[in-house]
């Protein structure tokens, strides 16, 4: 059985008190009767002091990015070494907002995706299609090669640290949501196509996790379809209430 995952992503948001605000609302809010992972990804700064908040608690911490390299001089970055050895398990790797803004290629992600799994970090792979893409049916190829790119090059043990992410670009921070059947159609074909290539056990062991506007009026119903193993929450991730709320959905 794969696990069921619900992630928060908060981006560039929350100073070091209100980092320890939040998390002492989610500890206080979030079900604890649920049969899910749930992760926060707080800032780079805010990492250390999340890690040794939540010591006691089963909440995961995730970095929302990491340099490809082992160290050196690249100034303002962060490495693999640096997040294991203040206690940071988990990684988020291509998110469309590195994508776009900091001009992260699949090839690019590729590294980072193998350094990360070179120092025992787990990896949350982001990838999805843009609004064109969808407009001209391109979007099963798009992501098909989103997958190809960043990952098929790993050997099928690799995939016991890799959790997807499918997160549609148009439905990011836009409070559009992909439907429920939409999200259902791509990740059954996110399933399909890794199958085909690394073999039932690695696609039927896998968490796909869908984002996107997931807000708790709609986690319930995603979250619900047979392929959507939980959630990668943006915008909702930074109320306890909405995030304790979508993690009760699962
Ligand atoms: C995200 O940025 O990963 C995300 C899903 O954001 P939102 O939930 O705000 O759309």
């Amino acid at each position: 059985m794969r696990t069921k995952i619900v992630a928060g992503n908060w981006k560039m948001h929350k100073n070091a008190e209100e980092t320890e605000d939040l998390l002492n609302d989610l500890i206080d809010k979030l079900p604890n009767d649920v049969e899910a992972r749930v992760i926060v990804a707080p800032t780079f700064v805010n990492l250390s002091s999340a890690v040794e908040h939540l010591q006691f608690t089963n909440i995961g911490v995730a970095a929302q990015n990491m340099h490809q390299s082992e160290a050196g001089a690249f100034t303002g970055e962060i490495s693999a070494d640096m997040l294991k050895s203040i206690g940071v398990d988990i990684v988020i790797l291509g998110h469309s907002e590195r994508r776009a803004y900091f001009h992260e290629t699949d090839a690019l992600l590729a590294e980072k995706v193998n350094t990360a799994l070179k120092h025992d970090l787990e990896v949350i792979f982001c990838f999805g299609e843009e609004l064109k893409d969808r407009q001209s049916e391109q979007h099963f190829n798009i992501v098909e090669n989103q997958l190809k790119d960043g990952l098929f090059h790993l050997e099928a043990k690799a995939w016991e640290n890799i959790i997807l992410a499918y997160e549609p670009v148009w439905a990011i921070g836009t409070g559009e949501t992909a439907s429920p059947e939409q999200a259902q159609e791509m990740h059954e074909f996110i399933r399909q196509t890794v199958k085909t290539k690394f073999g039932a056990e690695v696609a039927e062991n896998v968490s796909i996790l869908y984002g996107g506007s997931v807000k708790p009026e709609n986690a319930k119903e995603i979250f619900g379809k047979p392929d959507v193993d939980g959630g990668l929450i943006g915008g909702a991730a930074l109320k306890a209430t909405d995030f304790s709320a979508i993690v009760a959905g699962i």
